[in-house]
């Protein structure tokens, strides 16, 4: 599975915030096979339309889809250098898939700031720029054996030319997954390197009450990451509703004002930063959503269920849950021309609802 690794200066709550995803991970009845690993928060991702299928259904449990968290050990400056934890570090968040930056933004005088000050801004800029260094690095190392490869005909010139102007969207200071893109690189030559700034990024503000509600605050520490996703949460608030029953937390929620948990919130963002997406399958055993890639193809899907499913693949019944919830049953969608049949070819929508058709 895709994973998200949680990295940031010492002291911002990445300990707090990890443990509160661990307190949330699925229970393992319903997966099985996930592995248990302790460094691995597994938690669902926030789905309300699955209750409502489980209703309709008379569903026996509700299975959403799951978000993964991998803790990495702090960074530090000069973690390019291989200072302390550094190359440790460095290897883990080559590992994740995206990266979900934690910062500091919460006064408190009690927890000491490894710079002195709280200053989201600069916490970003260290983080940043040892991450800019660590893929210099690493391209700069390549390069001699680029240039040799390329002269025997043995790579591409693209590879090389690739190589060279990643440097200098990293010399500018830049992520490459801010850069890149404007700078008309190559992404599949750009992934081959393995570098850590072409990961998608996720920025989490960890916040005090009074920052929860400061709109205005929220706004200046979007701008300071956009166009990246920013998710501002409490941790140690998130840290108390995980303790707590499901009613109670529900509770809490409301009364600070808050339409979702911050770990909900995290989770679905993240879900979206990985790229993917679900589609819904609803019976008497079970309601529940699957992870596929955005882009996923009907067969593409099916194989998530069994690769049996991909390679007999015959078509899926699709209705959309909005109209599936309009007519309220699949039979009274179908009585309305809403259960569409789908061939091998169709691009799979958020919302499907489907059965596959198939030969084994
Ligand atoms: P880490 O070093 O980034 O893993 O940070 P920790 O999770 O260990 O948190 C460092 C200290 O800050 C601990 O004493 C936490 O209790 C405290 N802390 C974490 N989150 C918050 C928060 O949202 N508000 C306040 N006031 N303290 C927090």
């Amino acid at each position: 599975a895709l994973t998200i690794g949680i990295v940031g200066l010492p002291n911002v709550g990445k300990s707090t915030l990890f443990n509160a995803l661990t307190r949330a991970t699925v229970l393992a009845a319903n997966y099985p096979f996930a592995t248990i690993d302790p460094n691995v928060g597994v938690v669902p991702l926030p789905d309300p339309r699955l209750d409502r299928l489980a209703e309709m259904f008379g569903s026996a449990r509700v299975v959403p889809a799951t978000v993964s968290f991998v803790d990495i050990a702090g960074i530090v400056r000069g973690a390019s250098e291989g200072e302390g934890l550094g190359n440790q570090f460095l290897a883990s968040i080559r590992e994740a898939d995206a990266i979900c930056l934690v910062t500091r933004a919460f006064a408190d005088p009690d927890v000491v700031h490894v710079d002195g000050q709280v200053n989201p801004a600069s916490d970003i800029e260290t983080i940043a720029t040892e991450l800019v260094l660590a893929d210099i690095q690493t391209l700069e190392k390549a390069l001699p054996r680029l240039e040799k490869e390329v002269r025997g005909k043995k790579t591409e010139a693209v590879v090389l030319e690739t190589a060279k102007a990643a440097l200098e969207v990293l010399g500018e200071g830049s992520l490459l997954s801010a850069g890149a893109e404007a700078a008309g690189l190559d992404r599949d030559v750009l992934r081959s390197f393995q570098l850590m700034t072409t990961k998608p990024f996720i920025y989490v503000f960890n916040m005090d009450d009074e920052g929860m509600s400061d709109q205005a605050r929220q706004a200046e520490l979007r701008g300071l990451v956009a166009p990246a996703e920013a998710v501002f949460l409490d941790a140690q608030f998130e840290a108390e509703l995980v303790e707590l029953e499901p009613q109670e937390a529900a509770e809490l929620l409301r009364e600070s004002g808050q339409e979702e948990s911050g770990l909900d919130k995290l989770a679905r963002v993240g879900f979206d930063t990985l790229g993917l997406q679900t589609y819904l399958t609803a019976g008497e055993k079970e309601s529940r959503a699957w992870t596929i890639p955005k882009g996923a193809t009907a067969p593409q899907a099916a194989g998530v269920i069994h690769t049996d499913f991909e390679r007999g693949f015959i078509k899926a019944e699709v209705v959309s849950y909005d109209e599936l919830v309009e007519y309220g049953s699949v039979a009274e969608a179908r009585a309305h021309g809403r259960v569409r049949m789908e061939g091998k070819d169709y691009v799979m929508a958020d919302g499907d609802v489907v059965e596959f058709r198939f030969n084994v």
